[in-house]
């Protein structure tokens, strides 16, 4: 059995989460359950980056104690996932006394290796991206572009740093190489280009001032908390006992996957293996990098009011509903958009209309015919799991559902040229179960439900079970039109 990593970005819990995070979620779990199908031994972390000033501040305007306030938000992620059925095999959240442990202990490591020193320091700090910027990387307007509209604070502290320019030639071969791997390339070449300029050391602390007694101590020195990125990262370790839990963390260290979003690669692709050759430590194989959801064509923003809560959709039409627009109609290497109408138009054609529409067509017709589906499955090879290998080890999980979908439509054609309706009791019983169960060259409806599990799980359960049994009947529709 292989093992098989995997983690979720950390969000930052300083608001509850949007549909950005439900479309993160989605896309690890559908990662997860295919390579469970593979048989690997898989572990799905997430956690609470709870550590940033930005938890600091919010917690503040609320008056709420920070710690009951990332509780709080924490909880409200988990939720999501558990509502979208995603599972977690482990939440670590930051503030948790076992992570502080952890996260000192990698300090120690890079401390040891001689990779962190003290300097005073003046530079132009955005809270939003908890990242000092140098001029020449902001707009004109010398703010951030994550974060523009936004001015920068201007910091001067003695601050610890991290000796990131040691590590320069070993990133662009790491990278050059594919060592750590990069996917899709394009967002390897950019950290590649990064790379051509001299790389500065890193702030990785702050003063209890600014960073407001919030956050992870410095080891040996109690004036001055971790820059939240330093702790934030080795939430992938901690989570699974680095520093706590030798043989736990040897079992699944390093990630197969990090999943982010585009955001972020920096922290991922450049600060976080260089920590992790600073401690001598095992550098993770691949950093999937998705881009962003927009809603009516706007990126989400606080200013313009367009964040939007996944929850009331769930709640509405069901979770798979919402996966299946995730996955299939937001494309996970350019920007992809939601809308009510687009979402409503996808809904009612592909899951009402295309899957919901063969289902109860398949299952009224092995009624009417009181079909008896006693042809067994096994050593039969699901030759649309297959199919979907490629586009699914690419991240390519539109492209995956499009072959799906493709194979729904070839089910209908073929239940209209063999009319099973017009042929006497033996002859339909062979056509029906050839739909349900299928031929070598008939990708059949047990097929499809079998490769719906990776990104449907509900409604793959409902299909399955609902084909069980030796008699089939019909039920009430998987996607009612909305
Ligand atoms: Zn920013």
């Amino acid at each position: 059995m292989n093992k098989f990593y995997i983690t979720n970005a950390i969000p930052y819990v300083n608001a509850k989460p949007h549909i950005g995070h439900a479309l993160e979620f989605v896309q690890s779990d559908a990662i997860t359950r295919y390579h469970k199908i593979l048989g690997d031994d898989v572990l799905l972390l997430c956690g609470g980056d709870e550590n940033a000033i930005k938890n600091v501040q919010a917690a503040e305007e609320k008056k709420i104690p920070i710690q009951q306030f990332v509780d709080k938000n924490s909880r409200l992620f988990q939720n999501l996932a558990k509502k979208l059925n995603v599972h977690f095999d482990v939440f670590q959240k930051g503030s948790d006394a076992k992570h502080h442990s952890s996260s000192k202990k990698l300090w120690k490591l890079c401390f040891g290796n001689g990779d962190i020193y003290k300097k005073s320091y003046t530079g132009l700090y955005c809270v939003g991206c908890e990242l000092f910027y140098e001029k020449e990387e902001l707009n004109v307007n010398e703010e951030c572009h994550e974060h523009p509209g936004k001015k920068l604070d201007k910091i001067s502290e003695e601050n610890y740093f991290f000796r990131l320019s040691k590590y320069q030639s070993k990133l662009i071969k790491l990278l050059d190489f594919d060592t750590l791997n990069i996917v899709p390339e394009f967002r390897k070449n950019e950290m590649l280009s990064f790379l051509k300029n001299p790389l500065q050391d890193i702030s990785i602390s702050r003063s209890n001032k600014r960073a407001k007694n919030w956050g992870v101590p410095i080891p040996n020195d109690n004036s001055q908390r971790m820059y939240v990125w330093f702790d934030a990262l080795n939430i992938y370790q901690s989570g699974i006992g680095f520093a706590l839990d030798d043989k736990k963390y040897n079992k699944w260290w390093p990630a197969d996957l990090h999943v982010i979003g585009k955001g972020i690669l920096r922290f991922h692709a450049i600060y976080w293996p260089a920590f992790l050759l600073s401690a001598g430590l095992k550098l993770p194989k691949t950093i999937f990098v998705h881009e962003y959801i927009t809603v009516n064509g706007q990126k989400m923003s606080k200013t313009l009011g367009n964040v939007l809560d996944p929850l009331p959709l769930i709640e509405k039409c069901g979770a798979d509903a919402l996966r299946y627009y995730l996955l299939a109609k937001i494309s996970p290497f350019s920007d992809g958009d939601f809308s009510e109408e687009k979402f409503k138009e996808a809904y009612n054609a592909d899951l009402a209309n295309g899957l919901g529409n063969l289902v109860a067509r398949v299952a009224k017709l092995c009624e009417q015919k009181n079909v008896n589906l006693d042809r067994v499955r096994e050593n039969h090879v699901n030759g649309l799991l297959e199919e979907i290998k490629t586009p699914l080890e690419q991240f390519k999980f539109n492209d995956a559902l499009d072959l799906i979908w493709g194979h729904i439509r070839s089910l209908d054609q073929y239940i209209n040229r063999e009319r099973p309706w017009k042929k006497d009791l033996s002859e339909s019983n062979q056509i029906l179960s050839n739909i349900v169960v299928g031929t070598e060259s008939l990708i059949a409806l047990k097929d499809i439900a079998e490769a719906l599990k990776i990104f449907l799980p509900e409604t793959a359960e409902k299909i399955e079970d609902q084909f069980k049994c030796p008699k089939i009947k019909s039920e009430k529709p998987l996607f009612p039109r909305i």
